[in-house]
């Protein structure tokens, strides 16, 4: 199962005497998890050790476990989707791989080969397989994560770490369908910064960002769109997805420069936008510029692209007093193809032209 310097980790499993319930009715997102968990552990001088798959359940806890003191702790996110012929696939998981690697890298976290880490998707993919439902829309979410177990007081990288996956059987993201959504530019607080973790997935990230998603929704928006740290004015991201507009006929987007998260949607829809001729920029965008061809009728469609929702469209843009309407607040021509193209992809409805599916 696990090659580890040419030799094979074997993967302990351990059966559950409890299945549980499957859930009927709508999924919700993040509400049902599986039967199974993947958990391995890493120890100094011990490399990664102990692969299991262990009956879904509560983790017991070193109060001083130092990821609950210093947030040594960095996740993934991706889906396993049931193919009309029932078959059973991944989206691009080595993607995956490689930005947790460089999350770990970045948190002073052990880092988990790329093939090791897809292999620990599939295999507990594969214990959950009856949990991958088949409705519309429907998929397997699946959250690989890792953190720090070494119980001690004082700030250092620990020598102590587990890593694990837990599976969610997910309804498409927004239960109404694709909706536009209105979004609250954020002048006060910020995401990230330049030598900063924004590039990566940790939780600390989003504790961080929390507070301005409270304030957003309290003023009746959905998402905030996050600004650079330094000028407060280039654009960098919309809620937890990366972000994209049509601006005079071309494709503007934030460059992944460090402050940025390296979305694996992102990163398929410009590949996607560029077979079909699209002219990309990949460049630092002002909130003065974007409002600006909001009002003189340039920004033609916007959307957030991630995971979760793969492509979200937004509809209205609210800026220091000033408020710009996306396409009619309606979900744009090109946002619903690209929508329609990259689900379609995923499902295995269109054929795959690239090569992601696995
Ligand atoms: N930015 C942030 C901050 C995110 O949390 C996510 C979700 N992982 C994304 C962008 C989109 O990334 P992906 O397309 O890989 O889901």
């Amino acid at each position: 199962m696990f090659r580890k310097e040419d030799k094979f980790m074997e993967v302990q499993f351990v059966e559950s005497k409890n299945l549980k319930e499957k859930p009927t009715g709508a999924l919700g997102f993040g509400k049902y998890y599986t039967d199974y968990m993947f958990v391995m552990d890493w120890d100094a001088g011990q490399e990664w050790h102990d692969a299991r798959v262990v009956p879904y359940g509560p983790l017991e806890f070193d109060p001083a476990s130092m990821v609950l003191h210093y947030a040594q702790e960095t996740f993934e996110g991706l889906k396993a989707y049931r193919t009309k012929d029932g078959k059973v696939q991944l989206f691009r998981p080595e993607m995956n791989a490689k930005r947790f690697a460089n999350s770990n890298k970045r948190l002073s976290m052990p880092t988990l080969p790329v093939d090791m880490f897809v292999e620990a998707v599939k295999t507990i993919v594969k214990y959950s397989e009856d949990w991958i439902p088949t409705g519309e829309g429907e998929s397997l979410y699946i959250r690989p994560f890792m953190f720090a177990t070494e119980a001690a007081i004082g700030v250092h990288a620990a020598s102590h770490y587990k890593f694990m996956i837990i599976c969610s059987p997910v309804g498409a993201y927004y239960a109404e369908g694709v909706n536009p959504v209105k979004i609250y530019v954020e002048d006060e607080y910020v995401r990230a910064t330049k030598g900063g973790t924004g590039f990566t997935k940790c939780g600390g990230n989003y504790a961080g960002s929390l507070a301005a998603q409270v304030k957003a929704e309290e003023l009746g928006y959905s998402q905030v769109l996050w600004l650079d740290g330094v000028h407060r004015k280039y654009i960098e991201e919309v809620g937890s997805m990366n972000v994209m507009f049509e601006i005079d006929n071309k494709i503007v987007t934030a460059p992944c420069e460090g402050t940025v998260l390296p979305g694996v949607t992102r990163d398929s829809i410009l590949h996607i936008l560029k077979d079909w001729g699209y002219e990309i920029e990949e460049r630092h965008l002002s909130v003065d510029e974007l409002m600006e061809a909001g009002h003189n009728g340039k920004l033609q469609e916007a959307w957030g692209t991630g995971t979760a929702a793969v492509i979200s469209p937004i509809g209205e843009l609210y800026y220091k007093g000033d408020k710009v309407t996306v396409s009619d607040f309606k979900t744009g021509e090109l946002t619903q193809k690209l929508y329609d193209t990259l689900t379609g992809i995923q499902w295995g409805t269109i054929e795959d032209p690239y090569g992601w599916t696995v």
